[in-house]
């Protein structure tokens, strides 16, 4: 059995995406029958849905809950664990679009439990249904038997329909932070009594993305190697880029010399190595110039606004490659542009002498296209990690809102009719249409909430703007 299904976490305090974990143990305030019996799961592939519903459904049939929920060891908690508790029902609503499931839920629906309190009924991939499916499942929500308890799952929040969201405790699993994944891979790297340095799990996780499944994955696959794991182990096992390579690819980018640079990616592809690997990489490393500069460390060799300009480039790539037929395109392109468009720059001088305080400053920044907005309070921005994208936060809006909500249900509220104006250079600007809401958004605590809540479904610290927008 993989690493994945044998060590998913099988009680609540062992749920790595923290957000999540709070969220359960706050069911625990409440008596099993006061709890919600719908439950709507949003989130990306591998984020641990499917795993916390079967916490879920322990949650109701555990024969010996503790304080901290259920057990994890009864008869009914294993049962779960292995999939063959009678009174669990899992469907996967991408397989014909869930027709048959629904037919066989609703068949069902009224018989009590076989073993257990409740019968707790798992479907997956909720959005695929049919619209005849959705109905059916919204009468049973509507008017559910005393039994049963839904845990409905989808990638795809925006295709279920309102009226079944509003049935349902909505819980949104955003992509894991590194310090999440790396929780994870401790866990399991400890249970199974593997030497790996803390470097190479760091690698690991900055390479899966948010994503738990493929961090467990990865760990599996550099398992098999004999002896200690490093950080080089883990770039060899996983076909990475390792650390001297990148150097010269990225002195090649700072001499604009486009040629080398697009050859050293030539040879990187011949030795069959993952782009989206390198990439992520690469903007480590550029991230780790970007603070050097920063601080006005010597080491840097790069001005900041190199840095940012070349981030912004490689960022750009990196959410191209998803659509690229082919993986070397759109590095090629961020070559040619970082490259090409610094050289128009350096011969075209500015003509004005430099004030005085330009000349103090080590950095000319001769490249104002990634220039973030200047932020009220005079603070400067946080580098960027561009975890957190303008496209992302979009898509993730609701999880966004839905997220703040137990922080500040009143702020919650301001959220719904506002919206994501822009993410950039680490700060993100939220448009209210109502000069009050822009005032409650902006007040200081208000926006160290909504910094935090950012934080932890993004894993990326940012500063908030709020701008008041015309309707
Ligand atoms: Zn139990």
């Amino acid at each position: 059995m993989s690493f994945y299904r044998t060590y998913r976490p099988q009680v609540i305090e062992d749920i790595d995406n923290a957000v999540v974990r709070e969220q359960l143990l706050a069911l625990l305030h409440k008596e099993k029958k006061e709890l919600p019996h719908a439950y709507l799961f949003t989130g990306p592939k591998g984020a641990g849905k499917t795993t916390a519903a079967r916490v879920i459904a322990k949650l109701f049939n555990c024969e010996k809950p503790t304080k901290h929920g259920p057990c994890g060891n009864c008869e009914q908690c294993r049962a779960v664990a292995s999939g063959t508790s009678l009174d669990v029902i899992e469907m996967d609503a991408a397989s014909n679009r869930g027709i048959d499931e629904i037919r066989q839920l609703r068949d069902r629906i009224g018989f009590t439990p076989v073993s257990s309190p409740y019968t707790v009924y798992i479907i997956d991939e909720v959005h695929m249904l049919t619209t005849e499916a959705f109905n059916a499942l919204l009468k049973t929500l509507e008017e559910p038997p005393a039994h049963a308890v839904f845990v409905l799952a989808t990638t795809d929040r925006e295709k279920v329909p309102s009226t079944i969201q509003s049935r349902c405790m909505i819980i949104s699993f955003g992509k894991a932070t590194s310090e999440e994944l790396l929780h994870a891979l401790s866990r399991i790297a400890k249970a199974e009594k593997i030497t790996i340095d803390a470097e190479a799990l760091s690698r690991i996780a900055k390479n899966a993305d948010g994503s738990f499944r493929d961090a467990v994955k990865y760990l599996e696959q550099v398992s098999f190697t004999k002896g200690d794991i490093t950080s080089a182990t883990v770039g060899k096992t996983l076909s990475l880029s390792d650390a001297t390579e990148r150097g010269a690819f990225l002195s090649h980018l700072l001499t604009h010399d486009t040629k080398a640079a697009l050859h050293d990616v030539d040879t990187m592809q011949d030795d069959g190595r993952d782009m989206k690997a390198f990439l992520v990489d690469i903007l480590g490393d550029l991230e780790q110039k970007l603070v050097a500069a920063a601080t006005g460390s010597e080491e840097a060799g790069w001005t900041s606004s190199e840095a940012n300009h070349a981030i912004s480039v490689f960022m750009r790539a990196y959410t191209e490659l998803r659509l690229s037929p082919v993986p070397k395109l759109p590095v090629t392109v961020a070559i040619i542009e970082f490259c090409t468009e610094r050289v128009v720059i350096v011969e075209d001088p500015p003509v004005e002498p430099k004030p005085v305080v330009k000349e103090k400053a080590p950095d000319p920044a001769p490249v104002v296209h990634s220039a973030p907005p200047a932020v009220a309070g005079g603070d400067p921005p946080v580098p960027s990690l561009g975890l957190l994208t303008f496209e992302k936060l979009v898509e993730h809006w609701p999880d966004f809102i839905v997220a703040t909500k137990p922080y500040n249900h009143s702020v919650a509220g301001v959220l719904r009719s506002s919206r994501p104006k822009a993410v950039e250079g680490g700060i993100v600007t939220i448009e209210a249409f109502y000069k009050f809401h822009q005032e409650k958004l902006a007040e200081v605590h208000t926006k160290q909430v909504l910094g935090d809540v950012l934080k932890k479904l993004f894993g990326e610290k940012v500063k908030i703007e709020i701008v008041l927008g015309k309707k």
